[in-house]
This record gives C-alpha cells, structure tokens and sequence, in this order.
C-alpha cells in the first residue's frame, strides 16, 4: 500500500490507460463466456489466460493470499467470491467479477454484474442502478470536488430504491500499486468530512457495491467471501478513472 495520494503525470497515466483498457477488454471477453454451466473456474483460467497473452500481470492472484485472478461473486456474495470447478452459473443467477492487471508496473481495477439467462426483475434493476451509481458517482471526480461529493452520489441514487450501500467495503486510489490512499467510499461516512479534495491526475478505483436490503456483511470461513448478512442480491460495478479539470476519464471501459 502506497502512503500518501500521488498525482500521476502524463506518461504514467499512459501506461495506466494500457493497464485499464487491458482489464475492460478482459472483461468484456468473460461476458461472451457467461453462460448456464459454466464454473467460475473456466471464468478464472480464461481470464487469466487472455490477460497473460496481451502483455498483463493478472493483480489478484497472490494478493494477500488470494488464490485466483477473478474475484466471481453469485447472487448474495458481494465481492471476493474465489473461483471453483464446484460452482458453475444457473439460470437466474446474477455474479459479479471484478478483474485486476499489471502492465509494466501500472495497474487497472474493474468489476462487472452479468446477468445469467432470465433474472428477477427486481434483480436485474438492482445491476442496473448499480451501474447508475457508478456513472453518477464518476461524474463527482472533477477537481475542485471532495470524496464526500462521490459518496453522496452514489448513495443517493442507492437510496432513491431503498437499496443497501455496503460500507465495509470501499472504493481505493490506483496506480504503481492496486490500492492506494484515499478510500473512496459509496456513502456519507460523518467522520470523512468532506474527504480530499480532488486534484487532476488523481487516479480511482470507484465501486458501489449495492444489496436489494441490507447494507451489512458476513464473511465466510474461506476468509475471503463477503456475502449480504440478510442473503439478499448484491451488484458491484466499478471502474478505473482519472479526476479531471472538467470530467473524469474512464480507463477501464472499452
Ligand atoms: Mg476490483
Ligand atoms: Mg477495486
């Protein structure tokens, strides 16, 4: 973990770009993979597989232990789900995979919910906002804003459906290392302040992780899996941006 907040300069931005534009386009290949059956698994070996053949350093893998590239989280699992032949995707699942990579030494964070077959409208509404929130959020990361203005946006519009914001995970600085200061959360913490100011060069990692009801975790015995207390859907959607003069640019979505 990096100490303090760094303001990338133009040619590392550049090598951030290449990273982000890598874990976009990683994702959007796991997309055409996502079908009834598959284990998350085969999710994680051809992921990791593509990273590697276009250059990239897959993140997660043995960060802090975690033992896969992907993290694939079903249904009530809200992030950090591992990946295993005896899981495999059913009808009306939703799950949520967050994709990491390295290239040359800068990297890229994003998370997607995909949608398997036919799911509960009510389900699939909580992907959507989810993705909403992202974007409303991302719209808050021009300089001159605080971190609290992206909380507040993103929380608002959660809370415009009654949806839960999950706390205890929060979006993260980026850059030559995965997590980097300032946390970057998804709702009003009181004891923020308005947060940092925003800088230009700034580059996040913003990550609402929205449930259908309660904002609390538990955690299981695998040590990592965060699953809604309750056992209600959760959406994580987050990409890498950089704070910008009048709008913020998204590295991750190509
Ligand atoms: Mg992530
Ligand atoms: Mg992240």
């Amino acid at each position: 973990m990096a100490e303090r907040i760094t303001i990338k300069s133009p040619s590392q931005l550049e090598k951030m770009r290449v990273a982000g534009r890598l874990v976009g386009e990683t994702l959007n290949f796991v997309e055409t993979l996502i079908q009834v059956g598959i284990s998350t698994y085969e999710l994680d070996r051809e992921a990791e597989a593509f990273i590697r053949k276009h250059g990239g350093i897959p993140s997660f893998l043995n960060y802090n232990g975690f033992p896969a590239s992907l993290c694939t989280s079903i249904n009530e699992q809200v992030v950090h789900g591992i990946p295993s032949k005896k899981v495999k995707l059913r009808e009306g699942d939703i799950i949520s995979v967050d994709c990491g990579a390295i290239v040359d030494g800068w990297h890229g964070d994003a998370a997607r919910t995909f949608l398997v077959g036919e799911v509960d409208p009510k389900v699939k509404q909580l992907v959507e906002v989810t993705r909403e929130c992202f974007f409303l959020g991302a719209e808050q990361a021009v300089e001159g804003n605080h971190l609290i203005d992206i909380a507040r946006a993103v929380e608002n519009h959660a809370k415009e459906y009654g949806y839960g914001v999950i706390r205890e995970m929060v979006g993260h600085g980026i850059g030559n290392h995965m997590h980097e200061p300032p946390e970057v959360p998804n709702y009003v913490d009181p004891r923020m302040g308005r947060g940092v100011k925003l800088v230009s060069g700034m580059t996040l990692a913003i990550e609402p992780m929205i449930s259908l009801g309660t904002w609390r975790l538990v955690f299981a015995k695998d040590g990592w899996t965060a699953s809604t207390a309750d056992g209600s859907a959760a959406a994580h959607y987050e990409n890498t941006i950089i704070v910008g003069k009048n709008s913020a640019e998204v590295l991750t979505l190509v």
